[in-house]
């Protein structure tokens, strides 16, 4: 075939299948439309999946006459003048391509009224031939309908889902266009029944609620920074996929893969492997750091700094999660008790620790500003009185809310953690008073060689003694108290290093792998003085609530459930 230059009719077509993909991407550029026409009410009706039927009216600016043919026109765009605009894009359309793409492939209606005239105008425009405009009486605002979507396309139509997956594809495109614009009312009706609703009283928790369902309204958690605003649920609740996260960046529904790292890593250590959280969260960043004109859809978008952006919004969710991560409420009954199992591994009954002082490294005397402990975390005493031990395994407490089930292990193991994270680089050695020497398999002698620094920076002290041996002379503070056979200790986190239940880079897993088997286990007896430090400690500690695994160190039988169980409401 020689080249030749597509008749416009079929450029039009190609240039549509850009933007518009599916129905919902119809939905999205409609609503984008209305919401940078400033509309505080928008809706939206389906029939067969959007394939038969999209609408789309809004009570916004309106169309004036004169611009309503040009609204169809490819490039034709009242949001941008010049190349300097692109550089800080402040509306959801820039392109002047929707309406034209539209138009192409689609029998459309625009019925559209300016404030300031007195009638209204319909523009009609079948497979992107200009058919008519005529006046009609019209409210101020706009409404888009488009018919017969793809109805000259046919490898398009081919590739749309059932009327059902297009329509499921909708709903998620408005409810997300919902939750970047809280203060706009929005409706979306499916086949004439309406399933979803927003009152645009400017909250997304209240739109979040309208999407997720009034059980998670209890397990929000506000997030109100200058960076970073939204709500996120408390970690308890998860999901098997990432689809509870819905980002934006100032307003704009944004697939951002960086982003949603970010979030997710945020709350890696209080859900369990391979569980991810819900979020709606919308990232305020000067309009010129971002860059939205690289996606045809604009689902995605390029930041200046994207990897400062990311520590940034981690760094904030993470102060969130520290400050109002609740304790969980007891399951249920109370005999649901049986189901958790404590994940100490073996018991050594007889291995009790002797130091009373077993948990002293994070205590108030010891907390200072350069290492972190005191800053954020004013050193309150333990608000839970201990009234004793169960199976050498829990720790039974008293709260003002009510009844506290600990698990020592998972307890010791977030202050351990924590301890070590913190610690760094200004960890304290305890001198042991007599050298151990280690005896390592080759592989791990090597591995030991390459890590003896990260090991020192936490407050190992160990020194090659010639022919592949090596001699531990010292140990951090905050695990001396324990007395662990040392030289087996070392050796242990050392062979440890590659479980695959420990995550993250070499040091991360070392810290792991030291607070899992530094900490206190389950059958250890505790003194009452130690359960009072391990409480304190771990009321310091930024995320108490949970294990380095993500699993709970404490649960609470509240006074409403003690009352309920002994039938006295
Ligand atoms: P873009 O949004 O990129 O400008 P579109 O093809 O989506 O391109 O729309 C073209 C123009 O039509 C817009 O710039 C705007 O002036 C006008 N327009 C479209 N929809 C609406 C609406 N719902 N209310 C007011 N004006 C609208
Ligand atoms: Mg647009």
């Amino acid at each position: 075939m020689a080249v030749h230059v597509l008749p416009a009719a079929l450029a039009a077509k190609i240039a549509a299948g850009e933007v518009v993909e599916r129905p919902a991407s119809v939905v999205k550029e409609l609503c984008e439309n209305a919401l940078d026409a400033r509309a505080t009410s928008i809706s939206v009706e389906i029939e067969q999946g959007g394939l038969r039927r999209v609408m789309v009216a809004d009570d916004g600016a309106g169309i004036a006459p004169d611009d309503l043919p040009l609204t169809v026109r490819r490039y034709a765009t009242s949001k941008i003048e010049s190349v300097d605009d692109l550089a800080a894009i402040r509306t959801l359309g820039f392109r002047g391509e929707a309406l034209a793409s539209i138009a192409a492939v689609s029998h459309l209606a625009i019925r559209s009224r300016a404030a300031q005239d007195d009638a209204g105008r319909l523009l009609t425009v079948v497979g992107g031939e200009q058919a008519a405009v005529e006046a009609t009486a019209a409210p101020v605002g706009t409404a888009v309908e488009v018919r017969h979507l793809f109805f000259n396309v046919p490898a398009r139509l081919a590739f749309c889902k059932t009327p059902r997956a297009e329509a499921q594809r909708v709903v998620q495109c408005v409810q997300h266009l919902a939750l970047s614009h809280p203060g706009v009312r929005f409706s979306l009706g499916v086949n004439g029944r309406e399933v979803f609703r927003t009152s645009g009283s400017g909250s997304m928790a209240d739109v979040f609620v309208a999407m997720h369902g009034h059980e998670l309204a209890e397990q929000l958690v506000p997030v109100d920074e200058s960076l970073l605003n939204g709500v996120l649920v408390q970690p308890t609740v998860h999901r098997g996929n990432r689809t509870g996260v819905s980002l934006f960046v100032n307003h704009r529904w944004v697939q951002s893969r960086a982003l949603t790292y970010a979030v997710t890593d945020a709350f890696a250590e209080l859900m369990p492997d391979g569980r991810f959280p819900l979020a709606a969260l919308n990232v305020t960043l000067p309009w010129e750091d971002v860059d939205v004109n690289v996606h045809p859809q604009k689902a995605d978008i390029r930041l200046r700094d994207s990897s400062a952006v990311v520590g940034q919004v981690r760094r904030v969710l993470r102060e969130v999660l520290s400050e109002h991560v609740a304790v969980q409420p007891l399951r249920q009954r109370f005999q649901t008790m049986d189901t958790w199992q404590s994940d100490a591994g073996s018991v050594r009954p007889g291995q009790a620790a002797q130091a009373v002082d077993l948990f002293r490294p994070v205590d108030a005397a010891q907390a200072s500003p350069e290492n972190g402990l005191a800053s954020g975390t004013p050193a309150t005493p333990a608000t839970l009185r201990v009234l004793g031990q169960l199976g050498a395994m829990y720790v039974i407490a008293e709260g003002v809310d009510g009844m506290y089930l600990i698990d020592q292990h998972s307890a010791h193991e977030r202050v351990l953690y924590e301890a070590v994270l913190k610690r760094l680089p200004e960890a304290q050695s305890q001198q042991l008073l007599e050298p151990q020497s280690l005896s390592l398999a080759p592989t791990h002698l090597q591995w030991l060689e390459s890590h003896v620094d990260d090991l020192t920076r936490m407050g190992f002290a160990l020194e090659p003694f010639g022919n592949g041996a090596w001699l531990l002379r010292a140990v951090p503070v905050f695990l001396a108290e324990k007395g662990h056979d040392w030289g087996k200790f070392v050796t242990t986190v050392i062979e440890q290093k590659d479980n695959p239940d420990y995550r993250g880079d070499p040091l991360e897993r070392l810290r792991w792998v030291i607070a899992c088997h530094g900490a206190v286990k389950a059958g250890d007896a505790l003194s009452t003085a130690q359960i009072e430090a391990l409480l304190g400690a771990l009321e310091r500690c930024d995320l108490a609530r949970t294990c380095p695994h993500g699993r709970p160190t404490m649960v609470r039988l509240s006074h409403t459930q003690l009352a309920r169980e002994f039938g006295r409401t």
